[in-house]
């Protein structure tokens, strides 16, 4: 957990970075996302208005040509030249005439109940009765429904029949249309019966059907492609609309459906795109600018942050003056290494410095600092790697020593520490002698906790002292022993 958390300390200045790049990165990707999303509804919202425009415009042309035959098939007039008996004046007149002429209604067909043509004009030629039947065989399902559709609707009046309203802008009307092929264009359909529009009235029995037929052009077509804003506006075989068209089925009251009518959709998503990229792009750059601001000052302050506590760590386990390891953390060591039981054996060795004072007198205190740290650096050199040498006062030293513990290798250790302390070290205003006393005491011969192997160690640097300084006195044990260092 300390290690996971030491970890992370380490790591938390590259952890900002990470995170700022994250949030970046999600605040692109999430406007993106929302950008896409706003895109596509806006495209389908779009096409599906399209649709309804497309529909709207030809359910009006539709509308538009069942209302120019119903200029006949809704006319008292009508009703006797066409249903009571033929007048072919009638016929030349306001059919090939007028619905050709004025309205550009190219085929007119009057079809009698029996199903059978009893007249038909193309343009304004009237033509043969098997030409007819070719036309009602291609709509009879057209004529079958205006007849339902008549059924359905005639009310009684005297001793025939008559439709109320307008047969063409009612609620209900009788009139039947759909869009079909026909010799390679398309046709806009209409068939109703012929009913009168004042005091005319019908026989019983099934109407007869005015059948018109009116081509929907190129031109129309571009026409009402240009009035509805659409480009490439067309009909067509419905299998033969590229895939990207935006289409509507034609056909209608049960008509043929193959057919489409298709344009080239247009795509608000592409307009969206390119206003909304340039302004996502500024709020990414500046928002990254601002993060990455962020992410610099805040690593930077973490680095100083940790700094100074990595150096708050050193200061409080080691000594300022010398830079050795300090009481805390010789005690900490030695514990936790009895604690572990690493060690079968170790020794402890207080070192404490002879008549120190008269340095600081005889050279001042500055020179006083400098000969401890040489002195720390001696002793922790004597030691090197058989143990850790700690300054833990004034002028003493305490060394636990791991390695090299028989009794023979601890004193010569002892007297390379006490020759190499007494050593002359040249100071400001002249040459600075001081000498040192060591105790000496071994875990667990002497003593079996920290504490106390510590205390007999001490114990005996006293006996050192008061043995006349400048050697060495081991717990628990007389002086068997003058130090090499001893007298200077
Ligand atoms: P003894 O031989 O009995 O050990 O006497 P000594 O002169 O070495 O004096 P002692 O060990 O009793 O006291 C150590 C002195 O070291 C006391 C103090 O004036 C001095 N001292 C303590 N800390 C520092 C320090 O950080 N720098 C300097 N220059 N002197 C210090
Ligand atoms: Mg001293």
């Amino acid at each position: 957990m300390t290690r996971w958390l030491d970890r992370l300390k380490r790591n938390v200045a590259a952890g900002i970075h990470v995170i700022c790049a994250a949030v970046v990165v999600a605040l692109v990707l999430s406007n993106l996302h929302v950008l896409d999303i706003a895109a596509r509804i806006a495209d389908d919202v779009r096409a599906e208005d399209e649709r309804h425009l497309v529909r709207n415009e030809i359910d009006r042309q539709v509308e538009i040509l069942a209302h120019d035959q119903s200029q006949i098939s809704h006319w008292d007039r009508a009703v006797r030249a066409l249903v009571h008996r033929l007048d072919w004046e009638f016929v030349r007149t306001e059919i090939a005439d007028w619905l050709w002429e004025d309205f550009g209604i190219q085929t007119t067909i009057v079809v009698a109940p029996d199903g059978m043509p009893r007249v038909m004009v193309l343009e304004d030629e009237i033509r043969t009765q098997a030409e007819a039947e070719e036309y009602v065989k291609f709509a009879g399902d057209l004529i079958v429904a205006a007849r339902e559709a008549y059924m359905e609707r005639r009310l009684v009046r005297g001793d025939g029949y008559v439709v109320a309203g307008n047969p063409v802008r009612s609620r209900a009307p009788i009139f039947v249309s759909d869009v079909r092929m026909l010799d390679g264009g398309f046709n806009m359909i209409v068939a109703q019966a012929i009913v009168p529009d004042e005091d005319e009235v019908l026989p019983e029995g099934l109407p007869h059907v005015l059948l018109t037929l009116k081509p929907l052009t190129a031109t129309m077509l571009t026409d009402i492609g240009m009035k509805l804003g659409l480009k490439d506006f067309g009909v067509q075989p419905a299998g033969s609309v590229p895939a990207y068209a935006s289409r509507l089925p034609v056909g209608w009251a049960g008509g043929d459906r193959t057919f489409v009518v298709s344009w080239a959709p247009s795509y608000p998503a592409s307009v969206i795109w390119a206003k909304a990229l340039p302004l996502l792009a500024g709020v990414v750059l500046v928002a990254g600018l601002a993060l990455g601001l962020v992410a610099v000052l805040y690593g930077r302050v973490l680095r100083r942050l940790q700094i100074s506590e990595e150096r708050s760590h050193f200061l409080a386990h080691h000594d300022a003056l010398t830079g050795l390891p300090n009481r805390l953390r010789f005690d900490r060591t030695l514990e936790e290494m009895l604690a572990r039981g690493e060690q079968d054996r170790c020794a402890v060795l207080c070192v404490d410095l002879d008549r120190f004072k008269a340095v600081n007198d005889t050279y001042g205190h500055a020179a006083g600092d400098m000969v401890i740290r040489t002195v720390a650096w001696r002793i922790a050199s004597a030691v090197g790697e058989r143990g850790m040498a700690a300054r833990i006062g004034g002028d003493e030293f305490i060394i636990l020593l791991r390695d090299g513990l028989e009794r023979d290798a601890v004193l010569l250790l002892c007297d390379t520490i006490v020759e190499s302390v007494c050593e002359e070290i040249p100071v400001d205003g002249g040459r600075a002698s001081v000498g040192a006393s060591i105790g000496v005491a071994w875990w667990p011969d002497d003593a079996v906790t920290a504490k106390s192997v510590i205390r007999s160690a001490d114990e005996a640097l006293y006996q050192a002292k008061k043995d006349g300084r400048g050697r060495t006195r081991l717990a628990g044990i007389p002086p068997a022993r003058v130090p090499v260092a001893a007298g200077r």
